[in-house]
Order: structure tokens, then sequence, then C-alpha cells
């Protein structure tokens, strides 16, 4: 890795604690406030002996330091973010006004249910609008993200299990393509995974589906499958594997990070489902991403509501609304997944979102985004791109291989790094794993044609210029060449990260 460089306006930006200048501060403490006789008898002789390393500086370097780093953020606020899978699309303004109302930001879980009657009548409205999107009987608001959501809805289907006297069943069909989470979450919940590859088509084997139907037998607890999955494939026999799965006494779970590509448009509740999370910062547009707060709704059908956890909020006959504790739940619930209520600042801004669009506006919605997604497709295959799964149309989103990069030294992460330079966040790469050097793409609805055709010139660019001659290839190994920092070890960085600087 090369070490940050400044270039043109472009700052490098050191930590503070190597901008250090000994003896400079930003204010004056009087030296007699901190001195011995008030520090030494309260801390009973425990006083720290040595300088607390802190950096010295002047109160204008810090205030570049960090207005310096806020302005390298790229975000969806200033470009094209189309990781496939995440859905970053733009987050309306108004949904963060909303949620920064004085009666809402500023109230504490504690209070009496009587002095927060606005907000527990947002979540209520928030978890009906849901069940109208989705056609679900039952919700819970407390998951804090998607993954929290699934061992949510895994923990809903093994109580329902206690509940029958049945044990035995612990296996959890996921497809090959699942995000991560899915099997993460099976087995927190202590469930064995059992993958089911996919067919040609991209889509869950029939015949494979079966014979581990059948050669598990009465072992089968369920199965988790994500539609349209990440391939962004519409899974077209979801019906029949959600009865196959009943016929056995299993339960049906779906991964529902990509509602975006049906709200509206399709109701889940037909699909067989037995539980479903939302993503909250994903399809309704909350800020997410560096790893800040989301929520995770689950919904459940008929048969998995009576095990619903708590709390949940009631709308009481006079019209007044009432968080539902455990102590008043029916017996059957799981339980509590969640301190207090939730992520109540997410709801917030669903709701607001959800409102803004309305009905029409939601389903509008979710067609631009299948419709962006087939239109970069297309003009990234017209540009000699190849897609795997191009003879289909895809929903919210696309993938492509590296099957046009043979017989030359570049490879997806050459395409990816090269985007930097170009002034596009690169899509998801080497994703999902069952497409050799995927680039999974979502530019969601929210790009304009202008910014969809940059970006597909981009990448038509890049993958033209791997098969030029050999000094330009070259040149796309050493991209990025115009960040702060060039290429990364990621692997070292996610295995052994240095989360504390030390002085050398
Ligand atoms: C994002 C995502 C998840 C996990 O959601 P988090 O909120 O990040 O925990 C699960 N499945 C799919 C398909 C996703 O895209």
């Amino acid at each position: 890795m090369s070490l940050a460089v400044s270039r043109g306006l472009n700052v490098a930006v050191p930590l503070l604690f190597e901008s250090t200048l000994p003896q400079l501060c930003g204010t004056r403490c009087e030296p007699h406030r901190f001195g011995e006789c008030c520090v030494n008898g309260r801390l009973g002789g425990l006083q720290r002996t040595e300088s607390i390393g802190l950096p010295e500086l002047s109160e204008p370097q810090v205030m570049r330091h960090y207005v310096t780093l806020s302005s390298k953020n790229y975000s969806i606020d200033t470009g094209i973010y189309p990781l496939g899978s995440c859905t970053m699309k733009y987050n309306p303004r108004v949904n963060e006004k909303v949620a920064r109302l004085d009666g809402l930001a500023n109230i504490h879980p504690n209070q009496p249910e009587g002095t927060v009657q606005g907000i527990l009548q947002v979540m209520y409205e928030l978890g009906e609008a849901l069940k109208t999107i989705t056609g679900m009987p039952e919700i819970t608001l407390a998951p804090a993200a998607g993954s929290h959501g699934e061992l949510t809805g895994l923990m809903a289907m093994k109580t329902a299990m206690m509940h029958r006297g049945e044990h035995g069943r612990n296996i959890i069909i996921v497809p090959e393509s699942a995000h991560g989470t899915n099997p993460a979450s099976a087995v927190m919940c202590g469930f064995k995974v059992v993958s089911v590859q996919a067919n040609k088509e991209g889509t869950v084997d029939m015949d494979a589906f079966k014979a581990i139907l059948e050669k598990y037998e009465g072992k089968v607890a369920g199965m988790m499958l994500t539609n349209p999955n990440t391939l962004g494939i519409f899974e077209s026999e979801i019906k029949n594997m959600a009865d196959l799965i009943h016929e056995q006494g299993g339960y049906f779970y779906m991964d529902g990070a990509n509602l975006n590509a049906l709200m509206g448009n399709a109701l889940v509740h037909d699909f067989g489902v037995d539980a479903m999370h939302i993503n909250l910062h994903k399809t309704f547009s909350t800020p997410h991403g560096g790893g800040g707060p989301g929520a995770g709704p689950v919904v459940f059908s008929e048969l998995l509501a009576p095990y619903c956890p708590m709390p949940k909020v009631v709308k009481n006959p006079d019209g007044t609304y009432h968080l539902m504790e455990e102590d008043e739940a029916p017996e059957t619930s799981l339980g509590r997944v969640k301190g207090f209520a939730g992520q109540v600042g997410i709801m917030i801004r669903a709701l607001a979102y959800i409102m803004a669009l309305g009905g029409e506006g939601i389903t509008q919605s979710s067609r631009d985004a299948i419709l962006n997604a087939n239109y970069l497709q297309h003009q990234l295959m017209e540009g000699g791109v190849s897609a795997p799964f191009g003879d289909t149309n895809c929903l919210h989103e696309c993938v492509m291989s590296d099957h046009h990069l043979k017989g030359t030294s570049v490879t997806t992460m050459d395409i990816a790094k090269g985007l930097l330079d170009e002034g596009h966040h690169p899509p998801t790469v080497y994703f999902p794993l069952v497409v050799s050097g995927a680039m999974l793409i979502e530019p969601t609805e929210s790009e304009p044609i202008t910014s969809l055709d940059g970006f597909a010139k981009s990448v038509v660019g890049l993958a033209q210029k791997a098969h030029a001659a050999e000094a330009d290839v070259a040149e796309m190994h050493a991209t990025p060449m115009h960040t702060p920092v060039r290429r990364c070890d990621e692997a070292g960085a996610a295995r052994k990260p240095i989360l504390k600087w030390k002085p050398e």
C-alpha cells in the first residue's frame, strides 16, 4: 500500500496523533484546578502518573482535520453508489427533518405512556403500512437490522416447533447464492444448514431441492430464500417451494432485503411466506453503510403470528396507543429480542418515506428500480460485458461476470479500482460466489439516466481497455492512481484490524 500524498487540492490527512506539536494547546486550563490537593484525596492514590498522551494541537488544526475528512466522504449525495444487495438509494431530506422534530427526537423510552402517544402512533402506523405492503397479518418492529430480523424469524420458527413438541427438526435449507447472514443466522439459532444449488437460469434447482427434502424427511425445520435472489432474479417457484416445505411440517422464511423490487407489485403473503424481515434502512430509505443504525422489522404469517416477540404497539378501543410488554403477551410469544422498543429513529424515517410516496409512489419506485437495473444490464452487455443471466430480464439488480476478460490479465478487481479513478463508487464485487468474478450492480430507482450512462460508459471503457496494448493494461493494474490511498490490503484490514494508534 502506498502512503497518502497530497495532490492538487486532494489533501492527505495524517492522524491527529501524527500532527501533534508538543506544548501546543487549544484551550487554557488553570493549573491549580487539577493540582494535588483536589485529585489525590478523591482518587485514593490511583491517579495517573504519566501523561495521558493526547495530541497537542491548536483549535484551527483540529477544525481543519475534521472538515477535510468530512469532505472525503463519498456518499449517495455525491454520486452513484451501485452496491448490489445494499440498496444505496437517495434518502429524502424530509425524512431527516421529521425524525428531528422535537417531540420525536427528544423523548425517552422510560417516559410514561401518556406522554409519548405520538411516537407510539408512528410505530403503530408503520406496522400497519408494512402489513399492507406485504399482506402479512403480524409484525415486530424490534429487530435492529436485517440479520437480527433473520435471527428473530428463525427463533419464532424454533419456538413454534417447541410448542408442537417437535425437537428433532434442525435443518434449514439455504440456496448457495444466499447473503452470508442467512447461514450465519441459522447456525446462531442452533440449526444445521444444508445448501441447495441453482440451475442454469440462476434460480433454485427444484430437483435438488426435492432431493434434499426427501433425504432429510422429518428433519427439515424450514427454508430461507431471498426473493428476488442475490442474482437479481425472481424465484418463480417460491410458492411451490413453500407448499412443499409446509407439507413436510417446516416453515418458510423469506429474506426480504430486496423488497424494493416487489413492493406494490406483489404480496409476500401470496408466496406462502411465514416470516420475512424488511430492511427499513434499504427499502425505506434511511442513510446506512459504515455501520450506522438500521432496523429489521419481521412480518409473520398466521402460522407464526402467535410467537411474535414483544414489545408491540396496540391500539386501544378509545384510540390511544399502548406498548404491550412481555408480561401482557400471549404465553406463546418468544419474548424480547431488543432493548426498549427498537431503533425508533429509523422507524420515523421509514414512515415519512412511505407517507410521502403513498401506495402509487411505492409501486412506481420499485418499477423504476427494475427499469434502471435492466437499462444498465443492457448498456453493459451492448458494450461487451458478459451477463451470465442476460437472456432474462433482471429485477432491481443485475450481475455481470468476468467471462469477457478471459485471455487478458485484467480482473474484476482491476475494473472496480479503475472505476474509482473515473469518479464512480464500484459495485459489489466477487459476490454472489456462484458467478465467476461477479459484479453485482444495483443502481436503485433514484439514479437519473445520465448517471447510469456515465457509469456504463466507464465500465465498458475499462472492459475494452483490458484487451488493449500491454502498456495500457499494465496501467490498469496500478489503479486507482488518484485516491488518497491506493490498493489496500482489504483482507488484512478485516482480519487483523489495527484499531489503536501506537507511537513509533
Ligand atoms: C443487507 C442484506 C441482509 C442483511 O441485512 P443487515 O441489515 O445488513 O443486517 C440480508 N440479506 C440480504 C439479501 C441483504 O441484502
